[in-house]
């Protein structure tokens, strides 16, 4: 992290100048706007994504992550009695890239990509234009959403990688006689954005956790917007059948801990010091998703973690597949791929993987127990 003072960034600017006049924001509100605000929001700047942007994702780092994902889809699809129309939703597409791997291990069934309409949930302008230069060569005609209620009912299949860690959180720090929610204001010694901290306690409805049951300088998490967007997908599954894939970094049981981070060339950055040109994620808390699904009607699958999910898909098998008939380099370059998204020490662990259904469909391939 670089020791240097970041500069500021026009979207500090904005911020400062409408706490000044409104006092402190909450993190949720902050992300929010360092990430999506139309103009200097992070996702429409640059590229973020790949190794010439600021963070590297599991199906930019190895194709077979993708494919995996593709078989496992036209399994689901299969399963649901191979509907004739149904949407396959990708949420959050980044480059473009799984959904072309998706595409690509799918051609085995190519009745699947027929009946596909293939939707895009993005917020950035730039990426959608990426996204549509790279599907323009394969067989499906893509529509993009910017929200998910704009996207008409159909039986789904819905992917979403590293989108819900995206999802603003609001914080609450532990004080000795109670909670108070974390905010961002001013520093006074800097006037740069600072925490500082909320006067009145949280609504009793938010699921803080006892007094007894935490410690001074705690940090609880919550996401209102993850909740709100796991019981969306949910109506569409139970309504018209389908399944949602979620992958994303998190914890599989609710807890405690800061785990707001922002991410620059590849490296941790201070999150309030570059707001719209750092990248700014929030671990999930995949027992709160699970509670939104169940909630909602809808069956659960896993979570498991990613390195065991696609193992259980046959990641071994496929790596040496592809490795057959390749240059030495080529072969360990798969592989050496194929292991960062798998091992426990990389990303197999700390990825996890859930599956939310609509509860008359069979349990998906990789949730079996
Ligand atoms: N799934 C991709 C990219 C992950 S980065 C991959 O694995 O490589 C997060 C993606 O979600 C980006 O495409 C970003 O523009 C999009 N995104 C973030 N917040 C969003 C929101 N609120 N609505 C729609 N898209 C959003």
């Amino acid at each position: 992290m670089s020791q240097a003072t970041p500069e500021i960034t026009p979207l500090e600017e904005r911020l400062i100048d409408l706490i000044k006049l409104k006092g402190p924001i909450t993190i949720a509100d902050y992300m929010t706007d360092a990430l999506t605000h139309p103009h200097e929001g992070y996702y429409m700047q640059a590229s973020p994504i790949g190794a010439e942007g600021d963070f590297t994702t599991a199906p930019e780092i190895s194709q077979v992550f993708g494919e995996l994902i593709g078989l496992w889809l036209v399994e689901a699809w299969q399963a649901m009695g191979s509907p004739a129309a149904f949407n396959l939703i990708e949420l959050g597409p980044g480059r473009g890239v799984l959904m072309e791997d998706i595409l690509r291990a799918a051609r085995l069934r190519p009745g699947f990509a027929k009946a596909a309409q293939v939707w895009l949930l993005e917020t950035s302008g730039r990426l959608r234009l990426e996204q549509q230069k790279r599907l323009k060569p394969t067989e499906v005609k893509p529509l993009w959403a910017d929200d998910f209620a704009d996207i008409p009912p159909a039986p789904s299949l819905i992917v979403a990688n590293e989108f819900f860690d995206c999802l603003p959180v609001r914080q609450f720090e532990r004080i000795k006689s109670g909670w108070r929610e974390r905010l961002v204001g001013l520093d006074e010694k800097t006037g740069r954005l600072g925490f500082t901290l909320g006067k009145t306690p949280p609504p009793p409805n938010y699921d803080i956790p006892l007094l007894d049951e935490s410690e001074e300088g705690d940090i609880f998490e919550i996401s209102f917007e993850t909740r709100k967007f796991a019981g969306d997908i949910c109506k569409t599954l139970i309504d018209q059948g389908g399944h949602a894939l979620i992958i994303d970094y998190g914890h599989m049981e609710r807890g405690l801990g800061d785990t707001l981070q922002a991410v620059k060339d590849h490296k941790y950055w201070p999150p309030l010091a570059s707001p719209g040109r750092a990248d700014l994620t929030a671990h999930v808390d995949f027992e709160s998703l699970a509670d939104a699904a169940i909630e909602a009607g809808a069956a659960v699958h896993g979570p498991v973690t990613q390195g065991r999910f696609l193992d259980r898909l046959g990641l071994a098998l496929r790596v040496e597949a592809l490795c057959k008939n390749q240059p030495p380099e080529k072969a360990d370059a798969i592989r050496s791929g194929a292991a960062r998204i798998a091992s426990p020490g990389a990303m197999g662990e700390i990825f996890k993987v859930m599956c939310l259904s609509s509860p008359n469909l069979p349990v998906p391939a990789g949730f079996e127990s």
